[in-house]
């Protein structure tokens, strides 16, 4: 067996890291954490030490680790065909019982899936099916995309751009000119202090307004938005926000797309966040919950609405010139349709609900007074910590002192529990596995005290 120094070495001088500072990983700056094993929410590297992954992977392993009911499903499919296209109308009998059973759960006004093998791509697909859609109804000019600062939609160059997180635009001369981005739906960030939740609502009515009226709404053809926004800091809307944007968009035909890739499959204690929150939408993209993450699978779930015109433009311009060689792919059919199953079994969209609203409770009661903490929230299985210098002002500690960054190492380093540190601002973010108990939730809110503790005191 080859030793951790020997792998961190051929890490170092071979693998490129994604979102990663390269040159400290180079200059060997970082750590090289290598891991082997799973089990539940527990995740174990190379060493033995068990972390409680309170953040999924990537809020993507649902299920949690070593299910052995989809590892099978992928060594029976990859024994029995692992691979065929799914171009001009082929498949296999897991894409098609897949599509299936996400339709059955997915909201009614859907009508179609398209697969994909990450979020990124399945929201490429969007952008390109929403131009496809205005051609074919006659109408070239509605090409915009309005998508919300930190809204993170992946790291593509459409999907970049779409993202409204300052890291992923930043010399890569992104966001690429047919992207525009309004208002956060970030209460606790508010203009004006004393703003209610519903004022803020129609504050960012009042901007998304605005925007189309600068834009021109002939101009726009969809909105992109997380049900709650994840990455731009665990986020749930004001309310009433998703209602009211919902009026502006049908008033100028603009199409909704639902970037459900975090929130689909029951991270919010429902099966879509559309369900929670009361969106309909044109389209819903889907990934990391499909298949819990045990091999890569996306999708691009469209509305009767939508697929009517796509139908119609293939008559008039011949079939789609769309399409991935791993479309559809039957090792991650077989792990999408196996984790489905399995969501179902274990009752993990209530538990998501259930024991996620105790982790926020339990969360909120034991951090909500701390001095540095500006705001505990979250929905279903996902929380966030944010921090501040001064609870009065809102006033955000020094980025240079990498609070968070250095909350979420000790956090690791005296409980082994695994937190992220959010890309932008002073937020430890939680999105644990669906299958999290009250036992493990309690363990997560007891360990972030004490790193709390320990960093700020
Ligand atoms: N959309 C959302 C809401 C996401 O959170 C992510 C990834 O975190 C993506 C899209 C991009 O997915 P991927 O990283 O699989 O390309």
């Amino acid at each position: 067996m080859l030793t951790n120094d020997q792998l961190a070495l051929w890490d170092r001088e071979n693998f490129f890291h994604p979102s990663t500072h390269l040159a400290q990983h180079a200059r060997g700056e970082t750590t090289t954490r290598i891991m082997r094993g799973g089990d539940g929410v527990y995740i174990e590297d190379r060493d033995g030490t068990r972390f409680l992954d309170a953040f999924a992977g990537l809020y993507c392993v649902n299920v949690g680790y070593g299910r052995p009911e989809i590892a099978e499903a992928i060594a029976a499919q990859a024994k029995e065909l692992a691979y065929y296209h799914a171009y001009v109308g082929h498949g296999t009998e897991v894409s098609i019982t897949l599509a299936k059973m996400i339709l059955d759960r997915a909201p009614s006004n859907m009508s179609k899936v398209y697969f994909g093998l990450g979020g990124s791509d399945a929201n490429e697909t969007n952008v390109k099916l929403v131009w496809y859609y205005n051609n074919v109804l006659g109408r070239p000019e509605k090409k915009k995309i309005i998508s919300r600062w930190r809204g993170y939609h992946g790291s593509g160059l459409m999907t970049g751009s779409l993202t409204g997180l300052e890291l992923f635009h930043k010399a890569f001369d992104l966001p690429l000119p047919q992207v525009i981005h309004t208002e956060a739906p970030y209460y606790y960030r508010r203009p004006k202090a004393e703003m209610t939740e519903a004022d803020f609502t129609a504050h960012c009515v009042a901007e998304l307004e605005t925007l189309i009226d600068r834009e021109g709404a002939d101009t726009i053809a969809a909105f992109i938005g997380e049900p709650v926004l994840g990455t731009g800091g665990i986020v749930p809307p004001p309310a009433g926000y998703w209602e009211a944007i919902q009026t502006v968009l049908r008033r100028h035909d603009i199409l909704l797309i639902a970037d459900e890739v975090v929130t689909g499959f029951g991270r919010l204690g429902s099966m879509f966040g559309s369900d929670h929150y009361g969106i309909e939408a044109d389209i819903i993209t889907i990934a990391k919950g499909l298949t819990s993450a045990y091999a890569p699978l996306s999708g691009s779930i469209v509305s009767d609405r939508v697929w009517k015109v796509l139908e119609q433009g293939t008559d008039a311009l011949g079939p789609i010139g769309h399409g991935w060689t791993y479309s559809a792919h039957p090792i991650g059919a077989a792990a999408g349709v196996a984790n489905l199953r399995l969501i179902d079994e274990l009752g993990l969209v209530s538990n998501a609900g259930d024991v996620g609203g105790y982790l926020n409770r339990t969360m909120r009661e034991a951090l909500a007074d701390h001095p540095n903490v500006g705001e505990v929230r979250g929905e279903g299985m996902l929380c966030a910590v944010e921090f501040v210098e001064d609870r009065d002002t809102r006033r955000p500690f020094d980025p240079a002192r990498k609070l968070v960054p250095q909350m979420a190492a000790t956090l690791l380093a005296q409980d082994r529990v695994i937190a992220r540190a959010m890309p932008q601002g002073d937020i430890l973010g939680f999105a644990p596995p669906l299958c999290l108990t009250r036992e493990e939730a309690d363990k997560v809110v007891e360990a972030t005290v004490r790193a709390v503790e320990a960093t700020l005191s």
